[in-house]
């Protein structure tokens, strides 16, 4: 897929007041477009990177202006990482707004450190991401039980202390949700 930063292709409108895509109520941004064919995959028809529509990344921020009572964006799809240059340009935007981020991906993070010798916005974007959840979705590693991921060797990365660690750093979900307005919650997907 060609890299934009003035075009995004996604798969669907923005999706305001979701509460299974990370804490609180949230507004998701799905992105189109998946080679990692995960087996169960929730969402086959975003892996088509020709799917979606093309959409103006001015026209998301237009979107993102119009939000009323949302606690955070989240990035899914399809894998935000395959358009990474507009996602970075969405994320900027979205944080100069003050919006909490989370990013979900089919990449490892070390994968995507990797990705980032080549394409240093890699990088740039998870600077954006508050947490990232990562890895791909493996069907015989479902659990319905974990918070905010649907199998076992997905993980939730706290991205900032990540980096200031040089280490992956898991969220702490206590912590986190004792700290922030964002209740605890289970979700079943
Ligand atoms: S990475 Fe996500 S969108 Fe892509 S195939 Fe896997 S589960 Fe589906």
């Amino acid at each position: 897929m060609g890299q934009s930063k003035e075009y995004i292709r996604l798969a669907a409108d923005l999706q305001s007041d979701s509460i299974v895509d990370g804490p609180g109520l949230r507004t998701v941004i799905w992105t189109q477009g998946c080679s990692h064919h995960c087996k169960g995959c929730q969402n086959p028809q975003t892996w088509d990177f020709n799917g979606g529509g093309l959409v103006p990344i001015e026209m998301v921020k237009e979107a993102i202006d119009e939000l009323e009572n949302q606690d955070g964006i989240t990035f899914s799809g399809g894998d935000p990482m395959f358009q990474v240059e507009a996602c970075l340009e969405i994320a900027k935007y979205c944080k100069e707004k003050g919006y909490n981020i989370w990013v979900y991906t089919g990449f490892t993070y070390e994968e995507i450190m990797k990705m980032s010798k080549k394409n240093p916005s890699y990088k740039e974007f998870l600077s954006y991401i508050d947490i990232l959840v990562d890895g791909r979705f493996i069907l015989k590693e479902r659990d319905l039980s974990l918070l905010f991921r649907g199998s076992r060797n997905q993980r939730l990365i706290d991205v900032k202390k990540t980096i200031k660690n040089n280490e992956i750093v898991l969220l702490d979900e206590d912590e986190y949700f004792e700290k922030s307005s964002f209740k605890k919650k289970t979700i079943y997907v």
